[in-house]
């Protein structure tokens, strides 16, 4: 038996969704016996940080947005806002690759709608006729179906297949690196749903909008760069942060939990991998890692529930980062990067100008770029050779932007199935997933399989999750019982 004074909690994975649940566990209850395990030597799951050479690399993210508050709140409580950087506002645009050459997306151009007229009429990016197609979105009726739809088929609906191609696809790729024929935009763009549903009209809507005169849909251009923060020293200060203020001992690193049991009358075990493999007595364990391995730690536990996880498809990236002087590039730079329609038939899906996003990520006289390869379209290339990733970035990044010469340092990382992709019916899933769940009490989910693959959004579902733990604990009615019977019931 579990002493009755000291409550015990496990968090498996120490990516950022279980170290902000971890944290928020001990921020709302300190009394709270907490353990950490992490599969890897090192926390931060794809969240990794090096300085080197004068130059920041980042592994995996290298921002978070704003508008979702939880990345900013969470930063603001743990005394990190002061480290955090805003991208530079003289580069604030983005490019897209239209016929081998980087244009301007149009100024005001969101994702997937315009909320300004001339900088569409004057891109080079759409003929006449998709400027026109586009522009007969204000017309078009508003479909008030509650069935879920792909996003390529939402934006082609709405916008026609020319939007689609050259600028949505690219965005949504340089993203979710996902397949828009099979992301649900009801779980990835869930506001221009609701935009359909209240205006009728994405255009009518940001333009009935527009009187608020958001910066979110006014004077940029992209995937909204102008609204992400940075920390100074990079994406791990934020991880490290949230280790450095857990009690001491509360993190395992090198300690893959193998498998996870209830243990009734109520409470789980937890048990690691090695040997002699070791097992935990708690009263609530919280699984934050992706749906795969999700699904292996659940399969005894419910089958069912198990199957649900398994079947959130995750797509693979490799990020390949290059520094060069800048006198070796010929193209200004005057951007935050640029994204690459498939219909271009590149090896690329995207390319980011990393150190002019941010200030202090290369020294002075150089730069670093980052391309990202592979995602749901072009899982192959992901999965290259190191030295063919670096050469195939190298190649369309000189090709894009008139680069002369090799790079001067090189940096390879892989994200094999990584990066969540919420297919049609997803949010159906979760819902079953979460269904299953409530039938085991002190069992809970947090994660990017869920409703958020951006770190504010892993952050939020985290910390949620920890404050459902929490009021669970407190509860003084005994928990419902775990019994062999409710568990293996399919
Ligand atoms: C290349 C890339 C770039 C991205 N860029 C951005 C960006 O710029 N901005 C943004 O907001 N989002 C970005 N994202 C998305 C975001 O970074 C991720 O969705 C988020 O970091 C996922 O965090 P997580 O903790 O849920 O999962 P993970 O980071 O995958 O962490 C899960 C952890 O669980 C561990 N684990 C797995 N199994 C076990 C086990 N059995 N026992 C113990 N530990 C286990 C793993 O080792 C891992 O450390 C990016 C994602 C990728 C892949």
């Amino acid at each position: 038996m579990i002493s009755s004074a000291r409550k015990r909690v496990a968090v498996i994975g120490g990516g950022i969704s279980g170290l902000a649940a971890a944290h928020r566990v001990h921020e709302l209850d300190p009394e709270i016996e907490l353990t950490l395990y992490e599969a890897q030597p090192q926390l931060g799951g794809v969240v990794q940080t090096a300085r080197r050479d004068g130059f920041l690399w980042e592994w995996g993210p290298d921002n978070f947005i704003t508008q979702l508050p939880w990345g900013l709140q969470l930063c603001r409580r743990i005394g990190l806002e002061p480290e955090l950087l805003p991208t530079d506002d003289q580069h604030r645009q983005a490019f897209v690759v239209r016929r081998g050459r980087l244009r301007k997306i149009p100024q005001g151009f969101v994702i997937m709608a315009p909320s300004r007229i001339w900088p569409v009429i004057a891109t080079p990016i759409l003929s006449p006729w998709g400027k026109l197609r586009m522009a007969c979105e204000f017309f078009l009726p508003g479909q008030k179906a509650e069935h879920d739809e792909s996003l390529a088929s939402f934006v082609i609906r709405r916008f026609g297949r020319e939007t689609y191609d050259r600028l949505v696809q690219p965005l949504v790729g340089g993203i979710y690196t996902g397949d828009p024929h099979q992301l649900s935009v009801r779980m990835t763009m869930p506001r221009f749903v609701e935009m359909e549903r209240s205006h009728g009209s994405l255009i009518r809507a940001i333009w009935s909008r527009r009187s608020a005169r958001s910066p979110a849909t006014t004077g940029t251009s992209g995937a909204r760069y102008s609204l992400f923060v940075a920390p100074r020293e990079g994406m791990s200060s934020l991880t490290g942060a949230l280790a450095g203020r857990l009690p001491a001992g509360t993190v395992h690193t090198g300690a893959p939990v193998v498998q996870i049991a209830p243990r009734p009358p109520h409470g789980w075990t937890v048990t690691l991998g090695g040997s002699p493999s070791k097992t935990h007595s708690v009263d609530a364990v919280v699984v934050a890692i992706p749906g795969p391995a999700a699904s292996r730690l659940l399969a005894d536990v419910d089958p069912v529930c198990s199957q649900r996880l398994g079947e959130i498809h995750y797509a693979s990236c490799s990020i390949t980062s290059l520094a060069y002087r800048r006198e070796q590039i010929a193209h200004r730079l005057d951007g935050f990067g640029f994204v690459v329609p498939l219909r271009e038939k590149r090896s690329i899906l995207s390319g980011s100008f990393a150190s002019v996003k941010y200030a202090g990520r290369a020294p002075d006289g150089e730069v670093l770029l980052r391309a990202f390869i592979g995602g749901a379209c072009q899982p192959e290339l992901a999965e290259l050779p190191e030295d063919e990733l670096i050469a195939t970035a190298h190649r369309e990044f000189a090709d894009l932007l008139g680069i002369r010469g090799e790079p001067r340092q090189v940096q390879v990382s892989r994200h094999p199935q990584t990066m969540a992709q919420y297919y049609v019916g997803h949010q159906q899933r979760v819902e079953q997933i979460e269904a299953r769940l409530a039938r085991y009490p002190g069992l809970f989910m947090a994660g990017n399989a869920f409703e958020g693959v951006g770190i504010p959004q892993c952050i939020h579902r985290g910390e949620r999750t920890a404050e459902q733990v929490v009021a669970g604990l407190r509860d003084d009615s005994p928990a419902s019982p775990v019994s062999g019977e409710s568990i293996c019931r399919t």
